[in-house]
């Protein structure tokens, strides 16, 4: 069935989503602060408007893809006055759990549905329309999210309540964050030990060591040619995004009173490397561990 869904924020992300709304069959009015954004998603089929406010009023549906916890509050104090009753909300912007819990409870008190809905895949899942949502939210809001994120999607897959999406998203990158170091670390260790790059990948990617960080990562060029590491480290995904989301993460481990050492000293090696290298792919952090 065909909706009318607003799509506020068509960045890197947002814009080729909103794509693959259109070619299901949605209409998609988008509003962007960017007027280089707005256009190239209008190029997509996007009706440009040139207020949020335009966007969501007579909208089924709104999606935000914003770049932080922040301005995902002021678009929502915006939005929420114009909104139809019942008008499904979902946030796939990477923001805190407390930030996502805090838009689902303004959201609900306004009469909307509300999930949190990050996602992992990158501009190259959001293109091909196979991201993974991680989905947080009550029974009737997360039914009423699903066939907007379906023709964006790879998988869905439903967390539980209000803001366990966002932690989903930062449990897994704060494990991959740790696992993309221990592999650094192991092919500088094999390369001082006389052990070749080829060698060490055939071991570990046959035995207990493997990992998306090595098996599809693999942070030397050679054994995976579609690697970033095969191409001067052009993300992929980017070390300034990593260090977000593990910002993110550190902060949920001390607001939480959590323990993660080895994730909190990987935080502080990527917060260093996204100084200068936030534009290299996040497995060019083992120049560092040379
Ligand atoms: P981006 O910077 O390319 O896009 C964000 C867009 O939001 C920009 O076009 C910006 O102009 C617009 N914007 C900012 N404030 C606005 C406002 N008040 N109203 C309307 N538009 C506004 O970022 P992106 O890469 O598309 O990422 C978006 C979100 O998705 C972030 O939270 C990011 O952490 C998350 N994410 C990104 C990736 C990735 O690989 N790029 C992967 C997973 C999750």
């Amino acid at each position: 069935q065909s909706m009318r869904v607003a799509f506020l924020g068509l960045g890197n992300m947002g814009g080729p989503m909103a794509a693959n709304l259109i070619a299901a069959g949605h209409t998609v009015v988008g509003f962007d602060l960017s007027d280089a954004a707005l256009a190239h998603a209008a190029e997509h089929g996007v009706q440009p408007v040139d207020s949020a406010r335009a966007a969501v009023d007579g909208a089924d549906a709104v999606i935000t893809m914003l770049p932080s916890g922040a301005i995902v509050k002021a678009v929502y104090s915006d939005v929420l006055p114009v909104a139809a009753e019942g008008t499904v909300f979902i946030d796939s912007s990477t923001i805190s759990v407390e930030d996502a819990r805090h838009v689902n409870e303004q959201a609900l008190a306004a009469g909307m549905r509300q999930v949190d809905a990050p996602v992992s895949g990158g501009v190259k899942g959001a293109t091909a329309g196979t991201l993974a949502f991680m989905v947080g939210g009550d029974d009737s809001s997360v039914a009423a999210a699903d066939p907007v994120l379906e023709p964006m999607a790879g998988k869905v897959v439903p967390c539980g309540g209000s803001g366990n999406g966002q932690a989903a998203k930062l449990c897994n990158n704060m494990i991959l964050a740790v696992q993309q170091i221990a592999v650094g670390e192991a092919f500088v260790l094999a390369e001082k030990l006389g052990l070749a790059d080829q060698a060490l990948y055939d071991v570990v990617t046959g035995a207990t060591g493997n990992c998306w960080a090595l098996h599809t990562n693999c942070p030397v060029p050679g054994p995976v040619p579609t690697a970033p590491s095969e191409n001067d480290y052009k993300p992929g995904f980017a070390t300034a995004l990593m260090n977000k989301d593990l910002g993110l993460a550190m902060d949920a481990v001390a607001a939480t009173g959590s323990t993660a050492p080895l994730g909190s000293h990987a935080a502080g090696l990527y917060a260093a490397y996204a100084a200068e290298h936030g534009h290299l792919d996040f497995s060019a952090i083992i120049d560092t561990l040379r």
